[in-house]
């Protein structure tokens, strides 16, 4: 377990408080099937949401199913989600993760996984080339609202100046320690007013610390205010 975990833990409490208060509790709705999904978060990786958006959907427009993405000429399905950049590794990564699913499963879809043990349903996920602790955390908590806490690039960045995680601790190691500080059944509404204080308010190059309600917990703020760490 990480350093100074339970003064990490209870900052959740009094957090989740204020920003239920400033953002309103989020409750979960599916957005997309669970294999929809899954791709979604295939071809976001390492570009813009607009970006894999128009990728995502010049997919459905051009294929009328998952199975006929998977018995697409690789080119084909390289040139349609081209859009969402690295498409030469995301078209192959694809493919292989819907061939897997039609061999194993017998049909294209992973419904299944809301019925498995969590970390059965976390190690399947991750066994495909290409899926990490985040899509499936993601794939996980929003298709299925199962206990995952997905940490993106606004959670890790936002995490770390509050003080829920260490300074130095990957994206990837921060799963399990934001599954340990919040209580599973807030795992949706948490990470959704977590990543909506990330791009309003903690933003990357500079942290609008004077419109913040969360000053008073934020190992940032006091050390930029009080030079503590
Ligand atoms: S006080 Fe500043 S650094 Fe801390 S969470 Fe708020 S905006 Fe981010």
């Amino acid at each position: 377990m990480i350093s100074d975990f339970e003064r990490r833990k209870a900052k959740y409490a009094p957090i989740a408080q204020t920003l239920h208060a400033v953002f309103g509790r989020p409750t979960w709705r599916q957005s997309l099937p669970p294999l929809d999904e899954l791709i979604d978060c295939i071809l976001s990786q390492s570009t813009t949401d607009l970006n894999k958006d128009r990728a995502f959907a010049a997919l459905k427009a051009r294929f009328a199913s998952w199975e006929q993405v998977m018995n697409a000429p690789l080119e084909a399905v390289i040139e349609t989600i081209r859009p969402s950049g690295l498409a030469h590794q995301k078209a192959p990564v694809i493919q292989d993760v819907l061939r897997r699913i039609y061999v194993e499963r017998g049909e294209m879809n992973i419904d299944f996984l809301a019925d498995v043990p969590l970390d059965e349903a976390k190690a399947w996920l991750t066994s495909f080339k290409g899926v990490g602790p985040k899509t499936a955390a993601i794939v996980l908590c929003f298709g299925f609202n199962r206990p995952a806490f997905p940490v993106d690039t606004h959670i890790h960045r936002v995490g770390q100046r509050i003080g829920f995680l260490p300074a130095n601790i990957s994206a990837d190691k921060a799963h399990p320690v934001m599954e340990s500080i919040v209580p599973p059944e807030a795992h949706y509404e948490f990470h959704l007013n977590l990543i909506r204080l990330g791009r309003e308010i903690c933003q990357a190059r500079r942290p609008k610390c004077e419109l913040c309600p969360l000053t008073a917990h934020c190992d940032y703020y006091k050390s930029m205010t009080y030079g503590e760490s």
